[in-house]
């Protein structure tokens, strides 16, 4: 591709997305693709010889876009959101276009040192302390994801607890134990595999009336594990649960990691990112004092393209201590000389692209002041959804509600509420998720899209309530 063609393709491109933006709204939010059939329609074999862009985009129209959920539906509820913006595609168009590698600092100095920089603003935005960032002794790396995050910060605690033990030698067996909320993410479990401390590892602790980890039952489960000899590494705090968007206690479970000596990680993978808004920052409650690690992801509600988790440790020791494997052909002066960064440290793997850009360019088009908007605006609507819950007998809200999740239940059967979520979703208008609330079937309306205003949110309560309508009429 001659840049030339380069230039009208990616001209005909960005009038693709920002086409797509505009109709998005009148497409089916849910998929109703079946199963294979997206495949059935790709040719069996590459093309042998080349063929021109616009065939590609003719696919997209014609194969992908009605195989696709439209997470950038201003109906899309589910979940949680996956913003993407006009800077973020536009920052993201521009790390590909430089095509920059940058697993050491030596390979692409500025993206290393953007990115550290980026992630230092994000730190001060948040609220965050100097120990997250590389004023202190520690420092932000983008992840992919908050599961990437809560693996590093686990391998971290590993190299901590073991002195570097575990990465020399590899893991005793039942030694080692974690702990999380019961209505911890699952990547906890996963990370617990992959580190190879097995499930078996994992203590899954209690939660109280408003979904969060019950403090006194982790002290008393840590207790136990080492009263039989085994160590407690680390504990993961859930700013925010993916059920419900519970916060657990971090200023309560802090002095017990302390007291056990274990790592704490908090994952505040959706909920994070409002700490934007001052009124917010409660959410982070002894995150400053006990925290060794915090995640939160920009990719789910702040307006930055999937992916992009922005993950900070106290110590940056441990981290690369546990992550660093350093062969001849890697060796340079710069990374000899430890007065740079070198991210293939931080992270899985080795190589990076350029991922603060991104980040970057969406913190300098909306400011501060336009992250924070974006924040108040969806919990302001949430705010008002939940209200109109709350005012009809018919339903009942069946958790807190700190930020802009909403999770609802018609009073009544599983039954009746999973027949209205079906509707709900093959309606095309809105779509929704669900959790279990104390082992009932409830309904999640997550609100925070890009494109999702008032009118929207609006729609969404009418058809709920006229969907209940006819369901309990259907039932009588
Ligand atoms: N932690 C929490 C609290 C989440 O809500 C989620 C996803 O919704 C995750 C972790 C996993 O996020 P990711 O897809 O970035 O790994």
């Amino acid at each position: 591709m001659t840049s030339e063609e380069f230039r009208n393709h990616g001209r005909a491109v960005v009038d693709w997305i920002a086409d797509y933006w505009d109709r998005v709204e009148s497409l089916p939010v849910l998929s109703r693709a079946t199963p294979g059939e997206v495949r059935a329609q790709l040719p069996p074999h590459a093309p042998e010889t080349g063929e021109p862009f616009a065939a590609l985009l003719d696919d997209l129209d014609a194969i992908v876009v009605p195989g696709l959920t439209h997470w950038q539906h201003p109906g899309f509820f589910a979940y949680y959101p996956a913003n993407t913006s006009g800077p973020a595609v536009l920052g993201e168009l521009l790390a590909a276009g430089l095509g920059v590698q940058g697993m050491l600092w030596q390979t692409s100095p500025a993206c290393t040192e953007v990115e550290q920089h980026v992630l230092d603003w994000l730190a001060e935005l948040l609220g965050l302390p100097g120990k997250f960032t590389f004023a202190g002794n520690g420092g932000g790396v983008i992840q992919d994801t908050a599961s990437s995050a809560i693996l590093v910060a686990l391998l971290a605690a590993l190299h901590r607890v073991s002195a570097g033990q575990v990465g020399r030698a590899g893991i005793e067996h039942d030694r080692y134990v974690v702990y999380a909320s019961a209505d911890a993410n699952s990547a906890f479990e996963k990370a617990a595999r992959i580190t190879g401390l097995g499930t078996s590892a994992v203590r899954l602790i209690q939660t109280d009336g408003a979904m969060a980890m019950d403090p006194v039952a982790l002290r008393e489960a840590m207790a136990n594990d080492v009263a039989a000899g085994r160590t407690p590494v680390m504990v993961m705090a859930t700013v925010g649960t993916t059920s419900t968007s519970a916060v657990d206690p971090v200023d309560r479970i802090g002095p017990i990691c302390r007291e056990f000596g274990a790592w704490l990680h908090v994952d505040a993978a959706y909920a994070g990112v409002a700490a934007v808004c001052p009124e917010l920052r409660w959410i982070h409650a002894g995150v400053a004092d006990y925290a060794d690690s915090y995640s939160t992801n920009p990719h789910k509600w702040l307006l930055t393209a999937f992916d992009c988790d922005a993950c900070y440790v106290t110590d940056r020791q441990h981290l690369i201590g546990a992550l660093s494997v350093l062969p001849e052909y890697l060796r340079n002066d710069a990374s000899a000389s430890g007065t740079v960064v070198d991210y293939r440290d931080w992270q899985v793997p080795l190589g990076r692209r350029f991922r603060a850009l991104k980040l970057w360019a969406v913190i300098r088009w909306y400011g501060a002041e336009g992250l924070r908007a974006h924040i108040r605006h969806s919990v302001a609507l949430a705010a008002e959804f939940a209200g109109k819950v709350a005012a009809d007998d018919r339903f009942e809200l069946m958790a807190p509600r700190p930020l802009s999740l909403v999770c609802l239940r018609l009073r009544g059967t599983d039954e009746i509420n999973r027949k209205l979520l079906e509707k709900l979703n093959n309606s095309g208008q809105i779509y929704l998720s669900h959790t279990k609330v104390r082992g009932a079937y409830t309904l999640r309306m997550a609100i925070g899209g890009t494109a999702t205003r008032v009118e929207h949110v609006r729609a969404a309560w009418e058809l709920i309530d006229r969907t209940a309508t006819d369901l309990l009429a259907r039932t009588e």
